[in-house]
């Protein structure tokens, strides 16, 4: 019998974590992964656990279904879009508008809540932390 493999990551991801962290907030600035623009600069927003379902990244050119993504649930949380460096925002879905970055274009890189729009996430997993 094949046994499902859902949780063998968990620690691995926990040592990460602590490296990026400083006093909860983010100890390195944050970059595009594709383009090095920066995103935000260190310290600038607070580490949540949140459970956010976001499309896979694409190009600007690329069409996929709005269904093909993931469940994140490390998040940069920003309380003002003006703290950013940088940053765009893409089509909305669902109540949700789509960060992407402001230079490439590539993303989500996480998302506004419209139903708080105060927050603002930024997904650890699609960001460099330099
Ligand atoms: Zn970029």
């Amino acid at each position: 019998m094949a046994s499902e493999q859902s949780d063998c990551a968990a620690s691995s991801e926990a040592n990460d974590l602590s490296s990026l962290l400083e006093d909860g907030k983010n100890a390195k600035h944050l970059k595009c992964e594709r383009c090095g623009s920066t995103i935000l600069r260190k310290g600038d927003a607070v580490h949540v656990k949140k459970e956010i379902f976001l499309p896979h990244m694409k190009k600007k050119s690329e069409n996929q279904a709005p269904d093909d993504g993931e469940t994140l649930t490390d998040f940069w949380l920003v309380k003002d879009m003006f703290t950013f460096e940088n940053v765009g925002f893409s089509n909305t879905v669902e109540n949700k508008k789509f960060l992407i970055c402001a230079d490439c274009e590539v993303g989500p890189i996480g998302c506004q809540d419209l139903a708080d729009a105060i927050n603002l996430y930024v997904a650890l997993s699609r960001v460099k932390h330099e």
